[in-house]
């Protein structure tokens, strides 16, 4: 929209200013018009059936099921014609969904035993599932039961006979209010008339946030209570990099937004002229700037933001959401597909990092008094070799499609990383004598996320090719602060002295031995920690998408001298708070009359 088309909504609105705060989903400011959206969760009762009714009811909740399937089919359709064949998977997992034993016997049995209408019976067995996701620790893990909830609300709506409105077809430029939205509605949002989206429900990794990034959308989740607060034409700023939301905002308000937003794009316009440029330093040193994925679907933004291969491709998400396991056609599948749209760049794939409550399928080892410290990633794969080895088959087959590497997350010590080796080497002997091709010089790295392994990375560097240092669990566990815990959030310091030394030591290790350190926390992506990681000598950094021209814009304007300086004088300071204004010092004395 340009700034006129905004000016002209101001003028006929109300200035009341209201500020809302959510989850920023998605970066980008957007101002424009409301449109509420009902996907409001359909109203059903439980009422009791008599026993000559059951057949009927059961046929009843079959039908529902599969004029849900025949939608789902028809917006596969739709959506590839219209979007290519990147973000079916969305859909396929929905149609998955609707085959999942639990929910489909579960339901039934409740109809046939309880006596219970196909509705009351479906909302129990939701209930049920939904129960069970609450327990998982993990947020990412958590929030895929929205995808249930979805699936499960599309059966109801066609057993109630009410149909969804659809979330095309508007006049202007909207910003879609909404209880919440599918993937589904998300890949029909036509970017000329919606502008962004704000929702009651969701979380930074859910779904509909992992697709309003890949698509570029500005999106707001987690309002909890907007669609009660803001009606239909209300005038709307919403700014997705910090969730804030503002409704009908007065003239000053919106001058600034306004401003904000045509420097965001602006600065975003400029920041992709870089896409093509080499990450390297005046003085002509080269870094390698990756990103990190768990989707097919955020592939292009990656690409289109300059990424030289993917530095963390995480494969938990297929793990999920199902009652058995992936098989390995399955894994092929989803890490070939990743591998040739990235190729001829890396694609380095990190086996299983999940564990303890995190997992629904029969992985699941029941409970634990400390789920992090606990049987997760590599300890889980260890004793699980048959779900192991399958994953380490189709890793290596895709390793055949281009440039793969492979590494292990949550390593502690050698003894780990010799029996998961062991296993890559019986792998391949077996893919060996079965003729299936695959890369017989993969590289194997590890995860530098436990103190012990910052120790040991001496010892460590002899056994791998590179280390890739995961600072969300280094700073947790060398901390020891737990790092989905909001209340800790203070504590929780990337400059820490000690998380410093640690990755000198890390970096200090690798290179002794001749392997390349990587960095795949979010540490990476922050451009202000720049000066720091080149200086201490990090060969890659990998990370979303948005933040690879922004930390290649301070790359290109430092050399790599002055880097290693102020390394060693941020080295230098007793707490984080001290390195930090020491930090803010040198980025606003060098880097003020950047872009960003
Ligand atoms: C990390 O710990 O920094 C990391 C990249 O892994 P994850 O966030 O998946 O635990
Ligand atoms: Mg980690």
């Amino acid at each position: 929209m340009s700034p006129w088309e905004s000016l002209s909504i101001m003028d006929s609105a109300k200035t009341d200013n209201r500020l809302l705060q959510g989850i920023g989903a998605s970066a980008g400011i957007a101002i424009g018009q409301v449109k509420i959206t009902d996907r409001s969760r359909v109203a059903v009762t439980e009422t009791p059936v008599a026993r000559a009714e059951i057949p009927a009811e059961l046929e009843r909740f079959r039908k529902g099921l599969e004029r849900a399937k025949a939608e789902l089919h028809a917006l596969r359709e739709n959506i590839a014609a219209k979007r290519g064949e990147e973000h079916l998977h969305l859909i396929d997992t929905h149609l998955l969904l609707l085959e999942d034993i639990m929910l489909i016997g579960e339901t039934s049995a409740l109809i046939e035993n309880e006596g219970i209408n196909a509705e009351g019976a479906l909302k129990r067995t939701l209930h049920k599932l939904k129960e069970f996701f609450s327990g998982i620790e993990d947020e990412y893990l958590r929030e895929r039961s929205a995808d249930v909830e979805t699936v499960v609300e599309r059966v109801l709506r066609n057993m109630v006979g009410k149909k969804q409105e659809p979330i095309t077809a508007f006049e202007g430029k909207v910003i879609i209010v909404a209880h919440d939205l599918s993937p589904a509605d998300i890949l029909q949002i036509d970017k000329s008339t919606v502008i962004g989206f704000v929702t009651d429900m969701g979380g930074k990794t859910s779904h509909s946030a992992i697709l309003a990034r890949a698509l570029e959308i500005p999106a707001v989740v987690g309002m909890e209570r907007i669609t009660g607060e803001i009606r239909d034409g209300e005038t709307v700023i919403i700014d997705g990099a910090t969730g804030t939301v503002i409704v009908n905002p007065d003239q000053n308000t919106f001058q600034d937004y306004l401003r904000r937003k045509l420097h965001y794009e602006y600065v975003e316009r400029e920041l992709l002229k870089l896409t093509d440029l080499p990450a390297v330093t005046i003085d002509g040193h080269s870094i390698s700037l990756k990103g990190n994925v768990e989707f097919l679907e955020e592939v292009p933004s990656l690409k289109r933001h300059g990424a030289e291969g993917i530095g963390l491709y995480r494969t938990e998400m297929l793990f999920f959401n199902r009652d058995t396991l992936p098989d390995e056609e399955e894994l092929f599948d989803a890490y070939a597909a990743v591998v040739r749209a990235m190729a001829p760049a890396p694609v380095t794939i990190r086996t299983l990092d999940v564990g303890g409550d995190k997992v629904l399928t029969d992985l699941n080892l029941g409970d634990e008094m400390n789920p992090a410290l606990g049987v997760r990633a590599i300890r889980l794969s260890l004793r699980q070799p048959e779900t192991f080895k399958t994953q380490l088959r189709a890793i290596l087959r895709s390793s055949a499609l281009g440039k793969v590497r492979l590494f292990f997350p949550m390593i502690s010590g050698v003894g780990e990383v010799r029996a998961a080796k062991a296993f890559v080497a019986e792998v391949k002997a077996e893919l060996r004598a079965a003729a299936v091709p695959f890369d017989e010089q993969i590289e194997i790295g590890i995860m530098i996320e436990i103190p012990s392994a910052v120790v040991i990375a001496d010892l460590l560097a002899r056994e791998v090719d590179f280390f890739s240092v995961g600072t969300n669990d280094l700073i947790q566990y060398s901390l020891a602060i737990d790092r989905t815990n909001e209340h800790l959030s203070s504590l929780y310091e990337p400059l820490h002295p000690a998380i410093l030394r640690s990755l000198k030591m890390v970096v200090d290790a690798a290179h002794a031995a001749g392997i390349d350190a990587c960095m795949c926390g979010e540490m990476a992506g922050d451009p202000e920690y720049l000066p720091i990681l080149l200086g201490l000598g990090f060969d890659e950094l990998s990370m979303n998408a948005v933040s690879i021209p922004r930390v290649k814009n301070i790359l290109r304007r430092c050399t790599r001298k002055e880097a290693e300086e102020v390394a060693a004088h941020a080295l230098t300071y007793p707490t984080a708070q001290e390195v930090e204004s020491y930090l803010k010092s040198v980025i606003v004395s060098r880097f003020t009359e950047s872009i960003d």
